[in-house]
């Protein structure tokens, strides 16, 4: 895990408080959006849709957890401002992230303060509800979420959720948040996060992930973690894996690992 460290320092400056962030503008990941890359290449409006497919269940994050605090009606979709962090430790085959946006790369990502961010953001015509800490994977600089939440408070923008995800490969969190930070995001309202179990079990963690099957375990600690920290957190599953061998058993297994963190993790968990 210490491994991780060395992504970590590659994306953020503590002492200036700035992340670093992909030019999502003229990328290939450009190619798939609605929308052009707004915030002058650097961010993207992403259209959360609670009906995927007609062969799907409904996917309620993060649009009800933004609905109940923005105190909205309810609504099958909902725009989210997304920047996302130059670099992830995780190479999911399924990623729709090109790898040039996720390693670092100096020609394609710039450095940002939470205020640099939030001037774009408030320069734009279509300004989204919510503002997405995406990735690469946020959760290598959990710092991230302190700067956006102390930047939002001190705009005072009341009308904007705030999300990020977390890949629950690392402690980061707990252990590099200083504990007036960790107080501070305790008693934020209007800050919701997932945590996404990259598989069902060893190998199909792996599989999906493409990191040694002993993360799988971790992340139902670290999830614990965050739910007895008193986050308002949420999960998605990715159900994909290399044989169907015992399906049935192996989901139940799943099922039982997350109702020992809580008997109702599995109605806050959505499968993907
Ligand atoms: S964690 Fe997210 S950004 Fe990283 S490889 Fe997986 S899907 Fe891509």
């Amino acid at each position: 895990m210490n491994s991780f460290k060395n992504f970590r320092n590659l994306v953020i400056k503590p002492e200036e408080q700035k992340i670093l962030l992909s030019k999502i503008e003229d990328s290939e990941q450009e190619q798939d959006m609605t929308l052009p890359a707004n915030c002058n290449g650097f961010g993207r409006i992403r259209h959360f849709n609670k009906f995927v497919a007609d062969d799907w269940i409904p996917d309620p994050l993060p649009i009800e957890p933004a609905l109940k605090y923005l105190s909205l009606d309810s609504a099958d979709k909902l725009i989210a401002q997304v920047f996302q962090i130059a670099i992830c430790n995780l190479k999911c085959w399924y990623c729709f992230v090109p790898e040039i946006l996720r390693c670092a790369n100096k020609a394609t990502s710039r450095w940002f303060s939470a205020d640099d961010m939030l001037d774009l953001y408030e320069n734009e015509k279509l300004k989204a509800p919510m503002i997405d800490l995406s990735g690469g994977n946020p959760e290598l600089a959990p710092e991230w979420i302190v700067y956006m939440m102390k930047a939002i408070k001190k705009r005072n923008l009341k009308n904007v959720f705030l999300w990020s995800d977390n890949s629950l490969t690392t402690d980061f969190f707990f252990s590099l948040l200083s504990k007036s930070d960790l107080n501070f995001i305790k008693e934020y309202k209007g800050y919701g996060q997932v945590g996404c179990f990259k598989g069902f079990d060893e190998e199909s963690f792996s599989f999906n992930s493409g990191l040694a099957n002993e993360y799988f375990d971790f992340q139902f600690e670290h999830f614990k973690k965050f739910i007895d920290f008193g986050i308002d957190m949420y999960g998605y599953v990715t159900l994909t894996t290399p044989t169907l061998d015992k399906i049935d058993s192996k989901i139940s297994k799943f099922m039982d690992k997350l109702q020992k963190i809580h008997p109702l993790i599995p109605l806050r968990t959505y499968p993907q």
